[in-house]
């Protein structure tokens, strides 16, 4: 094929091919349903489960990542910034508030209570501890705390690693402690001095020297440290390139970068316009770059756009069984929550500055707050929260649902639905008239990244 056969999709975020190829997708489709390729099940029956209290509490057992917001504080005023004014909700007032020490601690000592449970089958029990801001290191006396208090607690079934991700401006100050407690870094730059213009002190001048002067010394000064502890990400935007953010920091410090784009929930409505100009997609990007092949090979599997291959995998075809009991009961009789939500907890715990305990960072704690934590008890409602969810998957399952393609496949978490309004939209609603374009889509990004597909089945058990 030749590359003008193709146009890029901005709902899908692939390129396509254009509409006289229709014939040879349907030919390919009809081929691949005669093989039996896609699965066919009752939609309904298999998406029947319902969240149940016992979920969350195998979910605080099996914990792999308990989050401190240390401090609503911090040392930059990024444009960029999830909590700044492109964005609203709850989650963005922000009054410079710290977590109090004795809800952490409060905290810590329930989740010690359920790790030592029998619910605990996690193989290695290992925890991930982290903090994140505003910027952490501005409260380093609470980390410290929290570090000396951890390292008391731990035992065989509470075996914790410590995590941050900072901006880099206090790195140079606090790096000794970090170091001798094993902390794994995740610094966020977005590439060269123009491409991190984003990134400013409150006063609007430019952060990138100061930044790049903390990292520089931890690079020279704690060698092995910076290589088996540090990583980056840099957020791709219409300032950088995933080229340019790539390379910067690969020729520089010998680090292949994450990539993240700009949140696109909870954007302000009267900065929507300033959103998208600032919005960039990073397969889009990526697509167009010229070192496209280098920098695919450099990510290998966390490329996004062989991310985005490995869910295709993992969610049409016969070839992947989502739970080891699959293997044993007829695959019709297997039933599943609806929608794309994790089960809350079972990737993280995010314990909030007032002491709110959320399934993640990403979403706003106006409706996705489970429980609270205080100076004498943590109180979590699992009654509620599961009555909760399940009304909503209900509403949802009426409305959408029942008729999304994607019902079986979704990746839609619902705490990203607009949970304000009496009638619940959602905007990952696909017709099922549109699923041929949407396999075929996928099916084109296979057939560009096939190098992987043996070691997308082999190596990745979960995206
Ligand atoms: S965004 Fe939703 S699905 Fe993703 S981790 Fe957060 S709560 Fe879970
Ligand atoms: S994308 Fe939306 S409508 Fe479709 S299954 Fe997911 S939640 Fe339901």
């Amino acid at each position: 094929m030749k590359s003008d056969d193709f146009f890029y999709d901005n709902e899908t975020k692939y390129f396509v091919l254009q509409p006289q190829d229709k014939q040879q997708r349907n030919k390919k489709e009809n081929y691949l349903k005669s093989v039996g390729f896609y699965k066919e099940q009752d939609k309904k029956r298999k998406l029947s489960g319902r969240f149940n209290a016992e979920h969350i509490k195998d979910s605080l057992a099996n914990a792999l990542q308990v989050v401190f917001e240390v401090t609503e504080n911090c040392n930059l005023d990024c444009t960029s910034c999830g909590y700044g004014e492109l964005y609203s909700g709850k989650n963005s007032k922000r009054e410079k508030k710290n977590l109090p020490l004795v809800y952490a601690i409060n905290f810590l000592d329930f989740i010690n209570k359920f790790l030592n449970q029998n619910l605990n089958r996690s193989l290695n029990k290992r925890i991930a501890i982290s903090f994140y801001g505003g910027e952490p290191l501005l409260n380093i006396e609470f980390i410290k705390s929290i570090v000396d208090y951890v390292n008391k607690i731990k035992n065989e079934n509470f075996d914790p690693r410590f995590a941050m991700t900072t901006n880099a401006l206090l790195l140079r100050k606090h790096i000794a402690f970090l170091a001798e407690n094993n902390f794994r870094i995740l610094v966020s730059l977005d590439g060269n001095k123009n491409n991190n213009s984003y990134r400013m002190y409150p006063n609007g001048k430019e952060a990138f020297d100061e930044i790049i002067e903390n990292i520089d010394f931890v690079y020279q000064n704690y060698p092995e440290f910076f290589r088996k502890s540090v990583d980056f990400n840099s957020v791709i935007h219409n300032k950088n390139s995933v080229s340019e953010a790539f390379n910067f920091i690969l020729d520089r410090y010998k680090k292949n970068t994450k990539l993240s784009e700009l949140n696109t929930s909870g954007i302000n409505e009267d900065k929507k316009h300033e959103f998208w100009e600032k919005y960039k997609n990073i397969n889009e990007d990526l697509d167009q770059s010229e070192d496209y092949r280098f920098i695919r090979d450099k990510l290998s599997l966390e490329t996004p756009i062989v991310g985005q291959v490995s869910k295709f995998i993992h969610t049409y075809t016969n070839n992947v069984y989502q739970k080891y009991i699959d293997f044993f009961e007829a695959p019709n009789n297997t039933t599943y929550l609806p929608t794309g939500t994790c089960i809350p907890f079972s990737r993280k715990i995010f314990i909030t500055t007032k002491g709110k305990i959320l399934p993640c960072e990403r979403i706003s704690d106006e409706f996705s707050t489970m429980g609270y934590i205080s100076e004498s008890t943590v109180a979590i409602d699992y009654d509620r929260i599961t009555s909760y969810m399940n009304s909503i998957y209900d509403k949802l399952w009426d409305t959408y649902c029942k008729q999304c393609f994607y019902a079986d496949k979704c990746m839609q978490c619902i705490f990203n639905l607009d949970l304000n309004k009496d009638k619940l939209v959602c905007h990952g609603y696909k017709h099922e008239s549109k699923s041929t374009q949407i396999i075929f889509n996928y099916l084109n990004a296979l057939n560009k990244e096939r190098k992987f597909y043996k070691r997308l089945l082999k190596e990745v058990f979960y995206v």
